[in-house]
């Protein structure tokens, strides 16, 4: 019922040797060469071609040619071939919905939530978490959001490749669409089954009939027209036919016979990740095969971590996360890259050794970009650019995958008139060249887990300038933080002092002069008079004029301050000639750093 394709399957990169693809395919390159110009493409045994034109004869001569796969996409395959323990048991689907924009995922996905989790179980279902959970008749189905954020492409290309299956939403109303098309082809490329499910029913304009041509036009030939394509109707709005959707992704997953061990070390994929700066990195998993529990030792390439509370999709927290089941993770040192493979281990040595030799993968490869530059952080929508002060940094990181981790936080870092610019990054030690671009730039320079040694630490003494190394990716952000909170202007606050009465004036001011110098006795009436302190002068309530205490004295001796209900001698200076019978507040101004708040 499901389609299904199984090729013999060739990973290449952006482009092959005509000579290497031969090899690859098990055939004579001039077998490749003819077929390469039945397809008016003239090349020779040792010239390249594109990704796209080895796709194009693999399919003609029956071999599913696709992109070098990523580590996540390997996990995928060895998740799936792995010989399974005999103590193997069935485990949930995990179905990515996917489609063309507005043809009602979202609203599909909201549907199936509000009529199948059932309310009150938890503290209400958390709105960003890409993974949920539903139970149908007992049976457990996970479900994975594509998100439209910027990562949409390569996350919607990690969901599939971590799912069982792909339900594609066409609207009745509008056919496919250039997203279903690759929506289709992306899951085809995966391997994944595909169900159909045609929505927006209920509306008049709903031409189901067409959907299905479209259909049938990109090699997806619904079954009731001879096919093998399943095309369930549904109304994500009215919810008709979605308990028809449910049951055949039950009865898919029965016929795939999904299974996954339950009792051993957990294996997964990092889904989502980010730093929240009140408890730390923060991982969104899904877990593929073992169970996953609080106190393990976790891994995510080079980051490292014990996993100390465990939450489900709904923030409920879980003392087991089983095959199927999204996690959010609380315990990584770092934040992990979304996209890599999560392993548990009951020992902290197993872990380490995991970790050590992902770092060793990455220096060997290495990057590519020391000494450019990078990025600055964009500036808000409406921001004037050139107002925009600037924190130079220079990032240096132990491994690839932090330095990208810090960037992707470090640019986010922006607001209030201040922004992060990042001058320089590299995987390696601090060197003199970038204390001499940091002196030059007046860049901080910003370290972690990377070494300096002491010459580099001489000069950098010699040439004042600072450095910060980090083991810890929060502290390091929340050391940008205080930087670019340095940068903003300070703010001056009023802080208010106290109150006097004028009960005598003791000397007047000289009548010509423009500025206001005179000696008046008064009662502190309230809180306190300060030396330097500010005044603003009432009469009958309403404030006439202001100055400054120049000199304050009590029992004719100088004072820096006098509490209430004591007499004061005060010299003021100000705008106005003060009365007996005035009231003043007393105040002073303060400056006062201000703190970012990102
Ligand atoms: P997405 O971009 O694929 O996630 O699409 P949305 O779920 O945001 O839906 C786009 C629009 O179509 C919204 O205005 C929905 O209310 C509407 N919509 C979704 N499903 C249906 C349906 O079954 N019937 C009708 N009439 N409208 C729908």
């Amino acid at each position: 019922m499901v389609e299904k394709k199984e090729k013999n399957i060739i990973e290449i990169g952006d482009n092959i040797v005509v000579k290497d693809l031969a090899e690859k395919m098990g055939i004579k390159v001039t077998e490749l060469i003819a077929e390469l110009m039945k397809n008016k493409i003239f090349a020779s045994i040792n010239e390249t071609v594109d990704f796209d034109t080895a796709v194009i004869v693999g399919d003609d001569l029956g071999f599913e040619i696709m992109k070098v796969r990523t580590e996540l996409e390997r996990g995928r395959q060895m998740i799936k071939k792995k010989e399974l323990g005999k103590k193997a048991k069935k485990r949930p689907p995990v179905v990515v919905v996917m489609g063309h924009v507005d043809h009602g995922k979202t609203t599909l996905l909201d549907k199936i939530l509000s009529t199948n989790v059932a309310s009150g179980e938890s503290g209400g279902i958390t709105q960003n978490v890409s993974a949920y959970q539903v139970k149908k008749k007992g049976e457990v189905i996970t479900f994975m959001d594509t998100p439209g954020h910027q990562a949409f492409h390569s996350m919607r290309e990690r969901g599939a490749f971590i799912t069982d299956m792909a339900v594609i939403v066409v609207a009745a109303d509008d056919g496919v669409k250039p997203q279903t098309k690759e929506a289709v082809e992306f899951a085809k490329n995966a391997g994944l089954p595909i169900l159909v499910a045609i929505n927006k029913i209920d509306k008049p304009e709903a031409n189901i009939e067409k959907v299905k041509k479209d259909l049938s036009e990109i090699d997806l030939l619904p079954e009731e027209w001879g096919g093998q394509t399943v095309c369930v109707n549904i109304s994500a709005k009215t919810g008709e036919g979605i308990d028809n959707l449910l049951d055949m992704i039950i009865l898919y997953s029965d016929m795939e016979e999904l299974r996954a061990e339950y009792d051993v070390m957990a294996e997964g994929f990092i889904m989502e990740s980010y730093l929240d700066p009140q408890i730390g990195p923060v991982a969104v998993a899904l877990i593929q095969n073992g169970t996953l529990k609080p106190g393990d030792f976790i891994t995510a390439g080079p980051v490292r971590g014990r996993v100390k509370t465990m939450n489900d999709f709904k923030g409920v927290s879980i003392k087991a996360a089983t095959p199927s089941m999204p996690v959010t993770i609380l315990g990584f040192n770092n934040v992990p890259k979304a996209g890599s493979i999560i392993k548990a281990f009951k020992v902290r040595k197993e872990a380490e050794a995991v970790t050590e030799a992902s770092l060793h993968d990455e220096k060997e490869s290495n990057f590519a970009n020391g000494g450019k530059v990078i990025s600055s952080s964009k500036t808000g929508e409406g921001e004037d650019v050139e107002k925009i002060k600037k924190l130079n940094l220079i990032i240096k990181a132990d491994t690839k995958g932090s330095l990208e981790a810090i960037i992707q936080i470090l640019e986010t870092m922006k607001g209030e008139g201040v922004a992060t610019h990042i001058l320089k990054t590299g995987v390696g030690n601090i060197t003199e060249t970038d204390i001499k671009l940091a002196r030059s730039s007046d860049a901080k320079i910003i370290g972690f887990n990377s070494s300096v040694d002491s010459n580099t630490r001489k000069f950098a003494d010699k040439e004042k300038v600072v450095f910060n190394n980090f083991g810890i990716i929060y502290e390091l952000a929340s050391y940008v933080k205080e930087e670019l909170s340095k940068l903003l202007e300070a703010e001056i606050v009023r802080v208010d002092l106290g109150k006097l009465k004028v009960i005598a004036i003791f000397k007047l001011p000289r009548k010509s002069a423009k500025v206001v110098d005179m000696i008046f006795g008064a009662k502190i009436s309230n809180g306190k008079a300060e030396k330097g302190g500010r005044i603003e002068i009432m009469r009958n309530g309403e404030k006439v004029g202001e100055g400054v205490i120049s000199e304050l004295q009590h029992n004719k001796k100088t004072v820096s301050e006098l509490k209430s209900g004591n007499n004061a001698g005060i010299t003021f200076r100000g705008n106005v000639t003060v009365q007996e019978g005035d009231e003043a507040l007393i105040y002073k101004e303060e400056k006062r750093q201000r703190t970012i708040s990102i």
